[in-house]
């Protein structure tokens, strides 16, 4: 089956008990057992499993091409999960443009329980094989990258993550397997900050970790995910599921826009860069070419005139919103440096773009207006 028909049908049988199409939303946090102690059907208690988790587990499995799915609060409590997999003194090779977040978690909570950590440029192979050592037991990639839309190359990273006996993790966040399969590519684990383009309206938090088959480490994730607790509510999930409906509609409908609005962008005399796989002046077009279906929703630029002029053009927009997060139906933009660490290698002009699904004249348009108003200052 095509994924437009995944998304639609993965996880998702009519109640067999009512007949209704639309699954019922369980709350309960308890199941019944009968006089002889025996449990009805496979559910005992809500943090372990629930029928609405296991569904969407079900349908991302489907979706990546795994053999399992493991459902989290947040795609950062995936993350977690992970890191609580491994045991103490194991190296985490990771680029050293990865999510934020991710670095933060790792530097902060779990570099004290003894997790080693390398940052590395992932688009230089041969520094990847310089700094995976006989210690490194996850090599972390994640591409496209935040916020300079940076694209690496997963099958040749994921031959070297498993010539060193490390397990290979995508953070397959920005493209989603409707452009990107990770799996397929040679990586073990895929992992979803679902709060953006599977839920994709803005409204859910929840992550997720998809597996190419049930190992060691993905026994003990799914320790973590039932023992630490970090899970979604029953409610997530079925946000979350229902989301991934219009999955593969939403983002090829962004990722056209995007390359529209890209292309419109590098012929704009205020813009100096677009950073965009779908653009030739890409450093690494033909890698995003390969392995990605479409280059995505998620483009950068720079305004000349640096950190006061980008100022000047995000207050200039009146209809793309100005906010973090991305992944939505509405359009994001936001001026990075804003939100970076001090020690942020980000360009002070640059301003992060997430594209809706909005038409793509009306954000043109408005993208105008905001670069206008440099001009104005
Ligand atoms: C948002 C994001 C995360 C973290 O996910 P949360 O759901 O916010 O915890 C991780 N990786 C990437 C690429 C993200 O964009």
């Amino acid at each position: 089956m095509r994924i437009e028909t995944i998304a639609v049908h993965a996880g998702h049988t009519p109640d067999p008990t009512t007949g209704a199409v639309t699954p019922a939303i369980q709350l309960s946090t308890t199941f019944e057992r009968s006089p002889e102690g025996a449990l009805r059907g496979d559910y005992l208690y809500t943090r372990n499993d629930n029928p609405n988790r296991r569904a969407l587990e079900q349908c991302l499995t489907a979706l990546e091409g795994g053999a399992d799915a493991a459902c989290f609060a947040s795609g950062s409590a995936a993350a977690a999960a992970l890191c609580q997999a491994l045991e103490p003194g194991a190296r985490v090779v990771a680029p050293d443009d990865a999510y934020y977040g991710t670095i933060r978690l790792m530097r902060e909570l779990f570099e004290r329980w003894g997790l080693a950590l390398t940052l590395v440029d992932m688009t230089d192979l041969d520094a990847v094989r310089a700094a995976v050592d006989a210690r490194t037991r996850l090599l972390w990639v994640e591409t496209p990258s935040n916020p300079l839309v940076r694209v690496t190359d997963v099958a040749a990273l994921a031959q070297i993550g498993r010539r060193a006996g490390a397990h290979v993790v995508v953070d397959n966040t920005w493209a989603t397997p409707v452009l990107q399969r990770p799996l397929e590519l040679g990586a073990h684990v895929a992992l979803h900050s679902a709060t953006k383009y599977l839920g994709g309206h803005s409204d859910v938090l929840s992550g997720a970790l998809v597996t190419a088959q049930r190992d060691g480490l993905w026994e003990r994730v799914r320790g973590a995910q039932v023992a630490g607790g970090a899970v979604p509510s029953p409610f997530d999930c079925w946000l979350t599921l229902r989301g991934i409906h219009t999955l593969p509609w939403r983002v090829r409908a962004q990722s056209e826009s995007a390359l529209r609005i890209a292309r419109w962008l590098a012929g704009h005399a205020a813009v100096s860069v677009v950073h965009y796989p779908g653009l030739e002046s890409h450093h690494a077009h033909a890698v995003a070419a390969r392995q990605m279906r479409m280059p995505g929703a998620m483009l950068s630029f720079e305004v000349a005139g640096g950190r006061e002029a980008a100022a000047a053009a995000i207050g200039g927009l009146a209809l793309i919103t100005r906010a973090t997060s991305l992944g939505g139906t509405e359009s994001l933009v936001e001026h990075r440096i804003l939100v970076e660490p001090p020690d942020t290698k980000t360009p002070p002009g640059l301003l992060r773009l997430s594209v809706g699904l909005e038409h793509p004249d009306d954000l043109i348009a408005d993208l105008e207006r905001g670069l206008a108003a440099v001009a104005r200052r």
